[in-house]
């Protein structure tokens, strides 16, 4: 509830904008970040937040921590971890909420450990980049007890415009590695294809209206196309992330006996571009690899 304090630990790209609509929407927060001065400046900017040092002090005056961290292992360090991680501070009936994408094995084995302290959690992944999570429109995919789901939703509709529900622990991760591995397949070939454009010599602005308005459209599209075409790269969401998503999406199939072949092509191409050292640009990136293994520039000028 607004009024209400909440801890919310890593202030990224997203985790930052996120807290930020947090503390519009009335909460009060105590945040955490490994890189402790861009929690320090984030408090500094708001009289109804505090930093703390650790992910322990960070949860303990809260009713609800958040995480919005790379990765599993991250996840579950900040989370437990000994003797700072944030469950050594919350007592029993309060509520963790992932917001980051990991394993759903390990939103689940995580689930299960916070519950045996008698701690509440929802897997709840987020789809849209950096500026829906800066004007609080973010899609919210959750996973976990519908009795927790009820209890997060104001904090959940202080972030995101659809918010929803998707099944047990682990279903928000799974509805989430899907969603990516279809856009991290479907913006390469976009780079692809518009690399082949400028081979074929054709007016790309003509190429983007006319796909907009057939069977071609895509989010990736609408969104990565004029990126791609320009080079602009300063990470939105890193290519590294867009990686990790798509190799967790094969390891969950392969698990499961469901063959990806078209997915598995996607993640070898993602992670040349990974070892070309374009992680840490945004997954638009994926285009310079369509370019080197072509030879052909997809720069609009070229
Ligand atoms: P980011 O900008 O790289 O931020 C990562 C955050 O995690 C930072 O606060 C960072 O702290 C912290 N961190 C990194 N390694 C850590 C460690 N070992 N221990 C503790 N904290 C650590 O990433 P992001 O784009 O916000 O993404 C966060 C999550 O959201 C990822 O799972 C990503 O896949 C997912 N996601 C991202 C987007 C997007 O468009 N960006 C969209 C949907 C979902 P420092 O400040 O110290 O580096």
């Amino acid at each position: 509830m607004p009024g209400e304090r909440a801890a919310f630990l890593g202030l990224g790209i997203m985790g930052r904008p996120m807290a930020e609509n947090l503390a519009r929407a009335g909460f009060e927060l105590t945040v955490w970040n490994r890189t402790a001065e861009r929690a320090e400046e984030f408090a500094r900017g708001l009289d109804t937040a505090t930093a703390a040092a650790t992910p322990r002090e960070a949860a303990a005056e809260a009713s609800v921590t958040i995480t919005m961290l790379p990765d599993s292992a991250e996840v579950e360090e900040v989370l437990l971890g000994e003797p700072d991680g944030a469950a050594a501070g919350m007592t029993d009936g309060r509520l963790a909420i992932d917001m980051s994408t990991i394993a759903p094995t390990a939103s689940r084995a995580i689930g299960d450990r916070l519950g045996a302290k008698g701690i509440g959690f929802l897997d709840a992944p987020v789809t849209g980049s950096r500026p829906k999570a800066e004007d609080g429109t973010l899609t919210i995919m959750v996973g976990g007890e519908e009795a927790d789901f009820d209890r997060a939703q104001p904090v959940l509709e202080a972030m995101g415009e659809l918010v929803l529900r998707v099944g047990p622990q682990g279903h928000g991760s799974m509805v989430k590695l899907i969603n990516n591995t279809v856009a991290a397949v479907n913006a390469a070939v976009l780079a692809e294809t518009l690399v082949l454009a400028q081979k074929a010599e054709l007016d790309t602005d003509a190429l983007r209206k006319v796909m907009g308005a057939g069977s071609g459209n895509s989010t990736m599209l609408q969104l990565k196309a004029g990126p791609m075409l320009e080079h602009d790269l300063d990470p939105l969401f890193k290519l590294e992330h867009m990686l990790k998503d798509v190799r967790h999406c094969l390891r969950e199939a392969e698990a499961l006996g469901v063959p990806l072949r078209v997915a598995s092509t996607a993640e070898e191409l993602y992670s040349e571009a990974d070892g070309n050292g374009l992680g840490e640009r945004d997954f638009a990136a994926i285009v310079e690899v369509a370019e080197r293994n072509s030879g052909i520039s997809a720069r609009k000028s070229a």
